[in-house]
């Protein structure tokens, strides 16, 4: 069913050429064809500014990571060319052609329905990669930051090394996160150690207080949050935040003394802390209120004296006096393990690996 037929017209032949079978608008398949130009490049190279630094690329108000260059110039070709609105079913189709780090040429192929008629048409644009530095680096080179999030333990202890391990690594994910959805300013511009614990600087406010909560999500602890003017930027007050976190003395793997029982810490509940007694290994959970009657423990590291089937003897590291305990799997005789003193008691958490220097 075609126009030409409902209209019953003489128009059988095409009236731009003449020929038959006519099958819209009372034209053939070619002059159809002739009609539409499928993909229109544009007049000349398109420019691609990326960051020298991060590789960001610009993408409407802000710069995003792109998955590869090679994708970020298909975008930019694809960006640049024109296909008429009367094209239905369109499918668009790319082949890059490097000719160096800075020029490529894309073939971009489309094809699609006109007036019931498939065509295809083809377009080569040239993209020109441009070197520049985004926003977010020349903050960072320029030691731009929003933020400070400031961790410290409560009391006088410091932050230990293993646990601003595993702070680092909580960053890590969190800027990568972040940045990953809403450009690359949530960088992390300087760790400082500070006063028994360590200052991170952020590029923006979120991030920071992202990575607060995930520190106190996970080890419990308080937040403080204040705020500074810092200066002018751009002829807008820059206003800086600082989240203080104070850690908790007693969280995952804390060994305290709670009463007469010693206990190691394996998680948190809500305001719970989740132990297990040691050496018995009976359950215990202690509401956070209650933890100022903990006292923690610092294990040393001991002398086996003898081991044999889970008893044995330790050297008393101050009083030198050989005692008698239960010892954990893994200890051996004249090794040596970790062990806390409560209350006058001993009790062995493990083995311990030789000393580096030993
Ligand atoms: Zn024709
Ligand atoms: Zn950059």
């Amino acid at each position: 069913m075609t126009s030409a037929d409902q209209e019953g017209s003489e128009a059988a032949f095409c009236i731009s050429c003449g020929d038959s079978n006519p099958i819209a608008d009372g034209k053939c398949i070619d002059c159809l064809r002739e009609e539409v130009t499928v993909v229109r490049g544009p007049s000349g190279p398109v420019k691609l500014e990326r960051c020298v630094h991060c590789g960001a690329i610009p993408v409407r108000e802000h710069w995003d990571q792109p998955t590869s260059l090679v994708e970020a110039v298909e975008q930019s070709a694809i960006g640049s060319v024109l296909i008429p609105e009367a094209l239905e079913g369109v499918d668009v189709r790319v082949v890059v052609r490097e000719e160096d780090k800075k020029n490529y040429v894309v073939d971009v192929e489309v094809t699609g329905s006109y007036k019931g008629v498939t065509v295809e048409g083809e377009a080569p644009v040239r993209v020109q990669v441009k070197n520049v530095t985004c926003q977010a680096c020349s903050r960072r080179h320029g030691g731009y930051y929003e933020a400070i999030v400031q961790v410290r333990e409560k009391g006088d202890a410091e932050v230990s090394d293993e646990r601003a391990g595993e702070i680092a690594v909580m960053i890590e994910e969190e800027v990568r996160r972040v940045g990953g959805l809403s450009g690359t300013q949530s960088y992390l511009l300087k760790a400082e150690a500070r006063h028994g614990g360590y200052d991170y600087y952020f590029g923006t406010k979120p991030v920071a207080k992202n990575i607060a909560k995930r520190i106190k999500d996970r080890y419990g602890g308080s937040l403080t949050h204040s705020t500074t003017l810092a200066g002018e930027e751009d002829g807008q007050e820059v206003h800086r935040l600082t989240i203080a976190v104070r850690l908790p003395r007693v969280m995952k793997g804390s060994v305290i003394g709670y009463g007469d029982e010693i206990v190691e810490v394996y998680g948190r509940s809500g305001n719970r802390v989740l132990g297990r007694t040691v050496p018995e290994g009976a359950g215990r959970t202690i509401e956070e209120r209650h933890l100022d009657r903990a006292v923690v423990l610092e294990p040393k590291r001991v002398d086996i004296v003898y081991a044999a089937q889970g008893e044995g003897q330790i050297l008393d590291p101050e009083s030198l006096d050989a005692v008698q305990v239960r010892l954990p799997e893994g200890v051996e005789s004249g090794g040596q393990a970790w062990a806390v003193k409560h209350r006058e008691r001993w009790v062995v958490l493990e083995a311990a690996a030789p000393r580096d220097d030993a």
